[in-house]
């Protein structure tokens, strides 16, 4: 099914959009399979989890990471992750610039953008995005890529638009301002239910879980 399920994705996806396989809660053996049926890159949500399936899998793709990143977990991170998807504090920009500074490494990020302004919710709301970025591009061991969100939970993938529209300004927003040490590249958005809509609307990566390896 999983072979099938991304023969499918990929012939479907827009050329210059990148597609992340969301593996959290999936075997070594499932991301296998889906490393033979052409997947590059997977996303992990959680630190520990990942580490276990690092030992099997190691880097013959590339590692996203897509939970929210807690401190004392940021030095595993730096060793398996190619790019840390949810920055939403300076406080962990800051750990993660030191720990990189240390392993004497550059690691790209994007800011985790809360679009749907939830209080409980990981992310920076969306009028703090800016001021957040100029902050932190200060820092020499983390690169500033882009930007990500989830959106709230909807029923109609037609109800992602609007989130993922200001989400897209705010990406041409922060691109427009030319700040040094940002490079805006990439734009991650949309899952299962919403990636169509949130290519339409400009995403240049996708996270897509269920659509690929079933409802978990
Ligand atoms: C689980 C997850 C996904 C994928 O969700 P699906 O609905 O299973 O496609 C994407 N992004 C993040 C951050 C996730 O945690």
């Amino acid at each position: 099914m999983i072979k099938e399920n991304l023969q499918k994705i990929f012939s479907e996806l827009p050329e210059g959009v990148e597609l992340v396989a969301a593996t959290k809660g999936r075997s070594s053996d499932e991301i296998l399979t889906a490393i033979d049926s052409g997947i590059k890159i997977i996303g992990e949500n959680y630190v520990q989890e990942a580490e276990k399936k690092f030992e099997v899998i190691g880097n013959r793709i590339k590692w996203h990471f897509i939970g929210h990143l807690q401190k004392n977990k940021v030095k595993k991170a730096v060793q398996i992750f190619d790019i840390i998807e949810t920055i939403d504090s300076y406080e962990i920009a800051s750990s993660l610039d030191k720990v990189c500074y240390n392993e004497n490494k550059v690691l790209p990020i994007l800011v985790e953008v809360n679009s749907g302004k939830e209080k409980d919710k990981t992310g920076v709301f969306p009028e703090g995005v800016i001021d957040l970025i100029k902050k932190i591009s200060c820092f020499n061991n983390i690169k500033m890529q882009g930007i990500m969100t989830m959106g709230p939970l909807l029923k109609e993938p037609e109800e992602y638009r609007v989130y993922f529209k200001l989400t897209k300004n705010l990406f041409n927003d922060i691109k427009s301002l030319g700040l040094r040490n940002v490079d805006m590249k990439y734009l991650s958005m949309g899952m299962s239910d919403s990636y169509k809509i949130a290519i339409q609307e400009g995403a240049n990566i996708v996270r897509i879980g269920t659509k690929i390896f079933g409802k978990g």
